[in-house]
């Protein structure tokens, strides 16, 4: 469990991080203006797409700070206390070098995805409003519609030509379906997420890929081949795996099952890899469960019996599917 401090500080830090965002989406709000876009010419609209691109650079700091450092020391301290009560790791020393090394180097992972997500955005406006302005062109209203037009449900003057109000929003919907707008994260399945709900959810993520990471390394290093998930009464699909726990790698699985076969709830353990793969929210974006060491070689057979079997992924997924539909039937309504 990680401690109050530490989520605060990280809480007041992504807090201040979203006011920021926030501000910069609402200055450069007239990027969704068809009339400002038809109004300015392409070089004004890339300037002023490349401003924003630089304000929107903050967030590649965000997640590199040197603040965020606390999360590996804290994942540190989750691993050591989980182990407190097990006296084969009564002396247990953790290499700070070590953990920074892999701290960094999840920072730097999401510092890149996030460069790559303000490039795609920026890319993604250039190409609509680029688009936009030639296709419009060629929307222009003859003289001989006007009079047309005017009659029926009426003409739009922007910078000294003449639209057809009603095909040059219809246009710009098109593009900006595809496109998104200026706020828009598109992912390669098609689907579109506000800039700000993507990095909420990122740091929430990044908050549990640093503990989960550190805990499962370190595990590793010391013989410990299975880690428990965290429990904090989930609605969502998470929830059928909360408390249940997994082998760290598959190499870990074969080498524990043979090694201590009496064991025999552990057959039932999944894979960390296999649980993130399953349809289920749990380890992907937005999730915040969390691992800690379960060295189940040192338990004591009684503590060992009360271990239910994890379900089994058909399980997990059916149960996914029905969640999925839930959720989704609950928004409908
Ligand atoms: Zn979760």
């Amino acid at each position: 469990m990680a401690s109050r401090r530490t989520d605060f500080l990280i809480r007041e830090q992504l807090n201040r991080a979203m006011k920021r965002l926030n501000r910069i989406i609402d200055r450069y709000q007239r990027l969704d203006d068809f009339a400002w876009i038809l109004r300015n010419q392409q070089q004004e609209i890339n300037r002023v797409l490349r401003n924003y691109k630089g304000d929107l650079g903050f967030l590649t700091n965000f997640f590199t700070d040197e603040k965020i450092d606390i999360l590996g020391a804290e994942a540190v301290k989750t691993f050591q206390d989980s182990l407190k009560a097990v006296p084969q790791f009564e002396s247990l020393v953790v290499g700070r070098q070590r953990v920074n090394q892999l701290v960094n180097s999840i920072k730097r992972e999401y510092g890149k995805t996030t460069k790559g997500v303000i490039n795609s955005l920026f890319d993604n406006q250039a190409t609509k409003t680029r688009r936009f302005k030639i296709m419009a062109q060629a929307e222009k209203v003859t003289t001989e519609r006007v009079a047309e037009l005017l009659g029926r449900r009426g003409i739009v003057k922007i910078g000294g030509d003449e639209f057809d109000n009603k095909s040059i929003g219809e246009l710009w919907d098109v593009l900006t379906n595809r496109y998104g707008n200026h706020e828009d994260v598109i992912f390669t399945s098609g689907h579109k997420m506000p800039l700000n709900t993507y990095v909420n959810g990122k740091a929430i993520t990044m908050t549990q890929d640093i503990n989960n990471t550190v805990v499962a390394t370190e595990s590793a290093r010391r013989g410990i081949q299975v880690n428990k998930i965290s429990s904090h009464g989930a609605s969502d699909s998470c929830n059928i795996h909360e408390g249940t726990f997994v082998f760290i790698t598959e190499t870990a699985k074969q080498q524990f099952l043979s090694q201590h076969p009496e064991i025999k709830v552990a057959r039932s353990f999944k894979t960390f890899a296999q649980v993130k793969g399953d349809r289920t929210h749990i380890f992907v974006f937005g999730c915040r469960h969390r691992l800690t060491p379960a060295p189940l070689q040192f338990m004591s057979e009684g503590a060992i019996k009360k271990i239910d079997p994890s379900p089994s992924l058909a399980t997990t997924s059916k149960e996914a599917r029905v969640m999925a539909k839930e959720v989704n039937e609950a928004r409908a309504s």
